[in-house]
């Protein structure tokens, strides 16, 4: 496992960082979380743009462009020498002492660091996995993919507590968005919704290969924003990030999910991904 440090590359024992980051003193700063299949990095132009979006967004200016940030990135994973790997990428606003103002001369930390994949249990996908609701009691730039991620931890460890796998956000006004970290999707009589990628969730880099699938298959998409009680009702619910790709839910909050088990669209939607992310290598 490696990790790359504003240039310096070394082991995570080896890394070190101001305590005057902005990332550790205010979480002011961005992320990606790439996956790598056989050594080669799966839609890296995908999330370099939307960290170059998340930047934008927060009014951080990068020194680097989107081909310096590649060639960084896979330069740590080729010496790694890691062949399924999950790379995260961070950048934050810079180091400078504690204040809520930040110079317009502050130059960002950029962090990449190389790990193993976490492994997903098997069971998991054979089996489908349960989740709850709770409310999004998140911000107004759920499009930004900030470090700051109080809510999304407080809300995942809740969900850990109640033994389930994810949490499901939802809106005051009943509307679901996304979960703690993936976006949600249900299926119902050969429609399959998702909400829009507007302010209220992250538009996950998965979620847009996996519409693409299933425009290939041709279901009838809908970006439209579902509620609670058509989740509880739907076919098929699913869930989709990065490292876990797709994930069959069979439970929310103690409503059975069609008859309990994986459903046969989200199972194809999962195996065309692959078939999608290997013809992309
Ligand atoms: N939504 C949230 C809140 C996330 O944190 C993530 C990823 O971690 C996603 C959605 C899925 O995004 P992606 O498919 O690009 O990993």
């Amino acid at each position: 496992e490696l990790v790359y440090l504003n240039g310096w590359i070394g082991s995570f024992e080896d890394a070190y960082i101001s305590v005057n980051d902005r990332g550790y003193n205010f979480g002011d700063g961005v992320y990606e979380v790439v996956m790598a299949y056989d050594g080669v990095m799966f839609a890296l132009d995908d999330h370099l743009k939307r960290l170059a979006a998340s930047a934008a967004a927060v009014e951080m200016d990068l020194p680097w462009d989107l081909q310096q940030l590649k060639s960084i990135a896979e330069d740590v994973l080729v010496k790694s020498s890691i062949k399924r790997a999950m790379i995260y990428i961070q950048v934050t606003r810079g180091t400078a002492p504690r204040n809520h103002f930040f110079e317009p001369d502050i130059r960002p930390n950029l962090l990449v660091t190389v790990r193993y994949a976490p492994e997903t249990d098997p069971a998991m996908y054979r089996e489908g996995v349960k989740v709850i609701t709770h409310p999004d009691f998140r911000w107004q730039m759920c499009h930004v993919k900030t470090i700051s991620l109080q809510a999304n931890i407080m809300a995942k460890n809740r969900a850990r507590r109640a033994g389930v796998a994810e949490v499901v956000f939802v809106l005051p006004d009943g509307t679901v968005t996304e979960c703690g970290s993936s976006n949600i999707f249900i299926y119902q009589d050969g429609v399959l919704k998702t909400h829009p990628a507007n302010n209220k969730i992250l538009a996950g880099v998965t979620r847009q290969y996996v519409l693409q699938v299933a425009g290939s298959l041709g279901l009838d998409i809908k970006e439209e924003p579902f509620n609670v009680s058509e989740l509880f009702k739907a076919n098929e619910v699913f869930y989709t990030n990065t490292v876990i790709e797709v994930m069959p839910v069979v439970n929310v909050d103690g409503h059975v999910i069609g008859n309990g088990k994986p459903g046969p669209v989200t199972t194809q939607l999962h195996q065309g991904f692959i078939t999608l992310r290997e013809s992309l290598k």
